[in-house]
């Protein structure tokens, strides 16, 4: 079989294919080989998934890569001649054999044998991997150099790593020092934030795919599964990688997808097979393997020793939600990465251990993970680095040694202590940093599951531009509100003095959506019914007087109000008033009354209700006060008022209680009402107040 010319690929075909080309399964015992049949990951995980009770393929296939014979000794291309030397190493669909130009450079050739293209698929898998791989350039990732093919080989050419992998490197040595890998974890670190920053993900970052160059540089390679995303929101769903490594979103999958997180759970997966010698999930079962990842089952083995800051990265490497995984900056922010740090890696490294943490000082350490920051692109190049790295202590060396010109020998001088004791403040900070960072993630993670969860199920239509800038500005207002309210409660809350006064807001007492015919019809706390009309305007009938308030809209001023005398109304609102009367003999004989609250003196105006929105948790009520409502479906209500700062709470009995929010957050629940759960709501709360605050114009809103 013939195999077209390679032909370059845009973008966009790219990404289209990224979401439909299955890719093998990678596995056996040490989790980092294709299996021999070929089969897909997706298909086997999905069989397994929905216990197709058909019996399993017994055929044996073979493996790709072995359909790949040895190239001609002498490869002929577009004029250049290369010499194939000697055979590399073996993946599932290619075979590596060192090769060298006619100049003497050596290369490593990724032979691909073009029987093994038979599908449209594999054709354009193969053009996708030397896309993406051709657009890299770091000095952490495998160069790509150049691409060919002859009758039976398509050929990719890449720099030569003549040093194995780090999966070569931990089956030789079993475990790693931690300065090892620290100085590892930060050369891949520093590739993978080049690949994300390009848009790319690896998807099957292991240790096998990691090579070595001469000088014992980490480089990464293999992008036969990688995938670039047209923009940073963008998620792919193809469930693929190599079974010890998946990440647990691709595992989960095929609704929410994943992006650039995967290659951040990989970077755990391997740090824990480093430093205890087999990854964390590990089991002879595939299946068992995706149990434990998808549950995060993994322990610490209590007799292999490893420091209490590795554990910490690893755990939160390994967090199942993939938004409370560490970015990239923040990994590196780590304190395990303060410790003992290697200048670079011997050549000794694949057969001895070795002893950095008695020939490296800390000061040493610091400056080499420096420049290992630098050279991996993780910093920005800083004009010290490259000088005598003694001046890069500065004024510390020099205290140093007006210390040693001190009359004290050294073992007498207190100078040592206070640079000791400088450093032990100055991880406990670090500590400190990167405790807040986590909670951080995890409040984020928080907040994203509720703001994937809160949908809108139906509003009333704003018609001006105006009102819904007002109703924006409002819903910010009261949202800055509560995080005000909050970093008060952080500062210890607010003396007695400056607590807000309390004063109980008019609220909805009952309502009934029937938007599908009239409107949307509710009562106030002050006896007043209104119905807010599927046109949009709004009648208020005032309980205790014989007027009522007819409200539409205006271009300029968003709302305006007519005020009637009930036997003076004009003959187009009586059908209105009809409308208000049947509703309100309806809320009377069926409703019961939610609230005790009467209009009080404060209560200067008359309010009405904005809008309303109905979501699956919970009906928000945007009162023209300012006060806004929230009936959550358990009966537990609450309403903010006063620009966020008192809230009210409204028992399923009825009882209608206001505090200052401060004090709420304070105590941490509504007092004698614990089962109200207000944590849990006022994250609801300020999730709907934040999807509000965003200013949808009218024909946004006439597109939904
Ligand atoms: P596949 O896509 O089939 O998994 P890989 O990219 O993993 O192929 O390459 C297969 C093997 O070839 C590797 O395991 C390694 O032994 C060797 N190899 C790959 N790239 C290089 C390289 N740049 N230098 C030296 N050997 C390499």
């Amino acid at each position: 079989m013939s195999l077209a010319p390679l032909q370059s690929i845009n973008e966009q075909q790219l990404n289209a294919r990224s979401n439909v080309v299955q890719t093998p399964v990678k596995s056996d015992q040490t989790g980092e080989k294709l299996l021999k049949n070929g089969k897909r990951l997706d298909q086997d995980y999905l069989q397994n998934q929905n216990q197709h009770q058909q019996p399993a393929q017994k055929k044996k296939k073979e493996k790709l890569s072995s359909l790949c014979k040895t190239p001609p000794s002498l490869i002929k291309t577009r004029g250049r001649d290369y010499h194939r030397g000697h055979f590399l190493g073996e993946g599932g669909f290619a075979r590596c054999f060192q090769i060298k130009d006619d100049s003497g450079k050596i290369f490593a050739a990724k032979t691909v044998a073009k029987l093994s293209i038979k599908s449209e698929k594999t054709r354009k898998k193969l053009l996708s991997e030397i896309q993406i791989h051709k657009s890299m350039k770091h000095q952490n990732v495998v160069q790509f150099i150049d691409c060919f093919e002859d009758d039976t080989n398509v050929y990719i050419l890449l720099e030569i790593c003549p040093n194995g992998s780090l999966m070569d490197l931990l089956k030789k040595r079993k475990l790693l020092t931690e300065p090892e890998v620290r100085f590892f974890t930060t050369q891949i670190c520093g590739a993978i934030k080049y690949m994300h920053s390009r848009r790319v993900i690896h998807r099957d970052l292991k240790l096998g795919n990691i090579f070595f160059d001469r000088n014992y540089n980490l480089k990464i390679g293999d992008f036969g599964l990688a995938a670039v995303l047209a923009n940073d929101r963008e998620r792919k769903y193809t469930v693929c990688g190599t079974p010890n490594y998946i990440a647990p979103e691709v595992l989960m999958g095929k609704h929410s997808g994943h992006s650039y997180e995967v290659d951040i759970w990989s970077i755990g997966v391997m740090l824990y097979a480093l430093l205890i010698g087999k990854p964390p999930f590990q089991s002879k079962d595939v299946n068992t393997i995706y149990e434990r990842i998808k549950c995060c089952d993994f322990s610490f083995p209590k007799e292999k020793h490893i420091s209490n800051e590795a554990k910490v990265l690893i755990q939160d490497l390994l967090s199942l939600d993939p938004l409370e995984r560490p970015s990239i900056s923040e990994i590196m922010d780590y304190v395990w990465f303060r410790g003992i740090f290697p200048p670079y890696i011997e050549s000794t490294v694949m057969t001895e251990v070795p002893n950095y943490d008695k020939t490296l000082t800390h000061q040493e350490s610091i400056i080499n993970f420096r420049k290992c920051l630098e050279k991996s692109g993780l910093i920005e190049d800083s004009m010290n680095i490259n000088k005598d790295p003694v001046s890069l202590l500065g004024s510390e060396v020099d205290k140093k040694q007006i210390i040693r010109t001190n009359i004290l020998p050294d073992s007498l001088s207190p100078g040592d202590t206070k640079y000791k004791y400088r450093e032990v403040m100055d991880l406990e900070a670090q500590r400190k940093l990167n405790d807040l960072a986590r909670e951080a993630r995890v409040r984020r993670a928080h907040q994203a599951v509720i703001r994937k969860d809160l949908v809108a199920t139906s509003t009333n239509l704003i018609k001006s531009e105006i009102s819904l800038r007002i109703l924006a500005s409002e819903c910010h207002l009261t949202l800055n509100g509560i995080l005000e309210a909050e970093a008060q409660k952080k500062m210890g809350g607010l003396p007695q003095s400056r607590l807000p006064k309390i004063r109980h807001p008019i609220v909805v007492t009952k309502w009934v959506d029937y938007s599908n015919k009239h409107g949307f019809s509710y009562q106030l706390s002050t006896e007043d019914i209104g119905v807010l009309f599927n046109n949009g305007t709004t009648v208020l009938r005032l309980a205790d007087a014989e007027e009522f308030w007819y409200i539409s809209y205006d271009d300029k001023e968003g709302w305006v109000a007519s005020h009637y005398l009930l036997g003076d109304k004009p003959r187009e609102l009586t059908r209105h008033l009809e409308v208000i009367d049947f509703f309100s003999k309806y809320m009377r004989a069926n409703l019961s009354r939610v609230s005790t609250f009467v209009r009080e003196e404060y209560h200067k105006d008359d309010v009405f209700l904005r809008r309303y929105t109905r979501y699956k948790q919970f009906v928000m009520f945007e009162l023209s006060d300012g006060t806004f409502q929230f009936n959550f479906k358990d009966h537990h209500k609450f309403a903010i008022s006063d620009g966020g700062k008192l809230v009210t709470y409204i028992s399923p009995s009825h009882e209608s209680l206001t505090f200052p929010l401060v004090e709420i957050l304070k105590i941490g629940e509504i007092p004698g009402y614990p089962e109200s759960k207000f944590i849990e709501k006022i994250s609801l709360i300020k999730e709907g107040l934040k999807q509000k605050s965003s200013i949808v114009t009218v024909e946004q809103t006439q597109l939904r």
